[in-house]
């Protein structure tokens, strides 16, 4: 096959060419961009293999562009940019491994050499840009036509392949679930053989494999692969935990592993948002730790959502995921998932809208988004009959909004203006003070208005005995 035209939409494949022939470096275009390209699935990360050192080419390429370059001596690598386009080159290289160490020895290699250690057939796909062949394809482990099948399958012994590299088993099922690819039997095989040694890759990087899954289009595929291959077992017990059913005097409790998987499938169609679907993995985490048997109404996981939102920082501490405002929001989401529920079943007070709004502020919206996803039912009806309840209480929200604007509240009465008005130190009292003013408008005792606030405030203060201020 030759991928001229493809050349040729591109200059920046046209000056590679013509600086690797100065040079006289055999350069091509190799990787995820060919696949990419192939697939007709927009890319603008080029990698370049030259025979010959990497660095040198890049350093030739940028100064004939006039454009910088960064270089990574440790790595033999260098990266420029030209427009849109991201370049990295490197030289072609020989990796062989030793048993007992995961770094492999590097030595500078040929093409085939450098195609010999890609990860998949897929991923080992070139394009020569060097004039006796430009534009042809160099295809030696028939990638094009897993391509067309739409197989992942390794170049070489996949037993070998994974154990060189342990984090290629997390990218298989990765690029299965991006590109919706099926893994090819004996390099599932080799993957189930094998999962234990995922232990040996650092938590940071079998994340980035894992949120790119989760990224992925329909991400209960890549957590299926995950789970028969035993992966998940290596890094997320407390989900595989979640799989499985139990029947007691007639009382079975649900999947909460596919459960979970189909909220995560239904969120990933509402949202893009990585972190709310987080929050969808982990918003039952806490069922098994939390379930028991009640003869007289079956299975409870009492308190799943509390127990839950408490693992939450325990479990992103470990994985190795952020700590911050996105770790916050994933526990705030497992926290309340159950509340917009609540209001449905019951006759919807004001003052329940109200603190729901004023304890989700403004993750209202995503809240709301994972609550539509966790209805499951097999029954068409009930799942109709829930979501148009949740219309109502989305309506209900919006009223109460408007009217008392908890979402973002802000006391209309500070700590300061208390302590002010009545010559108070920073003490309890001030505390308790505002937090019964608080309590009033949430529960719709008084307007969330100043004056009504202020003279609660007075009234409270009469009745703890406190002197006014005066001055
Ligand atoms: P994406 O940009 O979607 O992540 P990609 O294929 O470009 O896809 P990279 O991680 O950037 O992924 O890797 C670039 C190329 O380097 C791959 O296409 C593959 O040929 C090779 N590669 C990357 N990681 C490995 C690995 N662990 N083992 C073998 N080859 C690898």
């Amino acid at each position: 096959m030759n991928c001229r035209e493809l050349l040729e939409e591109h200059e920046v494949f046209a000056l590679v060419g013509k600086v690797a022939a100065e040079l006289q470096q055999p350069a091509y275009v190799i990787g995820g961009f060919v696949r990419d390209y192939l697939l007709k699935r927009p890319s603008k990360d080029i990698d370049i293999v030259c025979v010959g050192s990497g660095i040198a080419l890049a350093e030739r390429v940028a100064a004939a562009a006039g454009v910088h370059v960064s270089v990574f001596k440790n790595f033999g690598t260098a990266m420029l940019r030209l427009g849109e386009w991201e370049v990295e080159f490197v030289g072609a290289r020989r990796e062989s491994y030793n048993r007992n160490s995961r770094k492999p020895i590097v030595e500078d290699g040929t093409l085939e050499d450098d195609q010999n250690r890609r990860d998949f057939t897929i991923n080992a796909l070139a394009i020569s840009l060097n004039q006796a062949d430009w534009g042809e394809l160099l295809d030696p482990f028939e990638g094009v036509k897993d391509l067309r099948r739409k197989i992942i399958r390794t170049p070489l012994d996949p037993k070998i392949t994974f154990s060189d590299d342990p984090l290629r088993m997390m990218r298989a099922i990765r690029f299965a679930a991006q590109l919706n690819f099926d893994i090819a039997p004996d390099t599932f095989d080799a993957i189930i053989e094998q999962a234990e040694r995922l232990q040996i890759i650092s938590a940071e990087r079998i994340m980035d494999e894992l949120n790119k899954i989760i990224l992925s289009p329909k991400p209960s595929y890549g957590f299926k692969l995950l789970f028969h291959a035993r992966l998940l077992h290596q890094f997320f017990p407390e989900m595989v935990a979640l799989q499985g059913v139990e029947t007691r005097d007639g009382h079975t409790h649900k999947d909460n592993f596919y459960h979970t998987l189909q909220v995560l499938d239904n969120v990933a169609e509402m949202s893009p948002d990585l972190w709310l679907r987080w929050a969808a993995i982990l918003h039952d985490i806490a069922k098994p730790p939390t379930k028991r048997f009640d003869a007289r109404v079956g299975w409870t996981f009492h308190g799943h959502e509390d127990r839950g939102a408490r693992m939450v920082p325990h479990l992103f501490r470990r994985m190795k995921l952020p700590m911050d405002h996105k770790m916050k929001f994933v526990q705030k989401l497992v926290r309340l998932h159950l509340r917009p529920i609540a209001l449905v079943k019951d006759v919807v007070t004001d003052s329940a809208v109200r603190r729901l709004l004023y304890e989700a502020g403004d993750d209202i919206d995503p809240l709301m988004k994972l609550c539509r996803a966790d209805i499951t039912s097999k029954d068409d009806n009930r799942v109709k009959r829930y979501l148009r309840n949740f219309d109502k209480v989305e309506q209900k929200l919006q009223e109460v909004e408007e009217k008392d604007q908890v979402r973002n509240f802000q006391p209309p009465v500070t700590g300061e203006e208390i302590m002010a008005a009545f010559a108070l130190k920073p003490s309890r009292v001030v505390g308790d003070i505002k937090d019964a003013i608080k309590e009033a408008i949430l529960e719709g005792k008084i307007p969330n208005q100043r004056e009504a606030a202020w003279n609660l405030m007075l009234e409270l203060a009469r009745e703890k005995g406190l002197q006014l201020h005066q001055g």
